[in-house]
């Protein structure tokens, strides 16, 4: 199949691409990695009037930094550059989930910041975004604004992305301290979108009671969906969490739909066995995890001088 012809633009730095996307408004799309964009064109199901090609700013989108307590990817960052570099140590969530998207040869094209903003409510990296309570980082010529995750995914392949605007970055939030993370799917075949699947954090008191536990969701809502568990495990012992009764709690907050793939009564039944199953697993997690976000920076910083030297 082959796609709609359009016009193409290769900007070669950031004024010049949101100069470009501006003169284009609703006519322009940007092309990152192409992962989503050129299938919807080859099957005539996007027909753009033009491409704008970001490919040559990897100088200005490129890298993954660390920033006090945030990790910011830049929008040329590929899911596998992700998963080789990390940060594994401040923020584990990122490889858990990205080991999970797609097979390693779309990983090796396809950006982190593209999916984002492709915004399938199947895909991990939305969902990592909601529970790392991240944000996106939106250029335009009139400036950059930075959008909260929890306003950004407004319904399936729907974000809150304008006409004219590019996505620079998407930063992730560093969890307090004593947070395991756990990311869990189950799909058709491996590589496959998920019929269902969650990240789970559990963070642990210096009790070492349980203090807290979030999940986020992914196709079973038209967006991520987020579910704060702790009332449901707050103050038991890791080892006595009802993680059963944790994904019931869930349960109760989805409203799957049938679809070519699952029935909605499947979908919901898999939300309350790998909430309990991706629960036990951040547990463990959690009781490995540095006591603060400082701490678990610090140990970052050491991990990146020894993979750089
Ligand atoms: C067979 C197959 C299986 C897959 N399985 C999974 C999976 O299991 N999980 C998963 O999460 N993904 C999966 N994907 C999708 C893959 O992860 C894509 O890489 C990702 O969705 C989009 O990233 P991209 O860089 O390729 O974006 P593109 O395809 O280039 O763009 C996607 C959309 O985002 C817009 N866009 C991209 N970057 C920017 C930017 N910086 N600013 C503004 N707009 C931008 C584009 O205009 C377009 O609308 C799969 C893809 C395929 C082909």
């Amino acid at each position: 199949m082959k796609p709609p012809s359009f016009e193409y633009h290769r900007p070669a730095g950031l004024a010049e691409a949101v100069g470009v996307l501006a003169d284009l408004g609703a006519d322009g799309k940007v092309l990152a990695g192409g992962q989503s964009l050129v299938p919807l064109l080859n099957m005539r199901l996007a027909a753009p009037h033009a491409l704008v090609d970001i490919n040559r700013l990897g100088a200005e989108l490129g890298g993954i930094r660390v920033d006090g307590d945030e990790v910011r990817v830049g929008a040329l960052v590929r899911h596998s550059e992700l998963l080789r570099e990390g940060p594994h140590d401040a923020l584990p969530l990122l490889r858990q989930a990205t080991g999970h998207v797609a097979h390693e040869t779309i990983r090796n094209r396809g950006t982190t910041v593209g999916s984002l903003v492709h915004a399938d409510p199947a895909a991990e990296m939305p969902a990592v975004l909601v529970l790392c309570d991240g944000s996106m980082q939106l250029a335009s010529t009139s400036g950059t604004r930075t959008v909260p995750a929890a306003e950004f995914f407004l319904g399936p392949l729907e974000s809150a992305l304008r006409p004219g605007e590019l996505a620079v970055s998407a930063t992730f939030r560093v969890p307090p301290g004593r947070t395991g993370s756990a990311w869990v799917e189950v799909s058709r075949r491996a590589g496959d979108y998920a019929l269902c699947g969650l990240g789970l954090t559990v963070t642990l008191a210096d009790d070492g009671s349980v203090a807290g536990a979030r999940a986020a969701y992914i196709s079973v809502a038209s967006t991520p969906l987020l579910v704060d568990l702790t009332d449901v495990v707050a103050g038991a012992a890791p080892d006595a969490v009802d993680w059963a009764a944790a994904g019931e709690h869930a349960q109760a907050r989805t409203e799957p739909e049938d679809d070519i793939h699952a029935t909605a009564e499947y979908r919901r039944h898999l939300v309350g066995v790998l909430t309990a199953r991706a629960g036990r697993a951040a547990r463990e997690h959690a009781r490995s995890r540095p006591s603060t976000p400082e701490l678990a920076l610090a140990q970052e910083s050491k991990s990146q001088g020894t993979r750089d030297a």
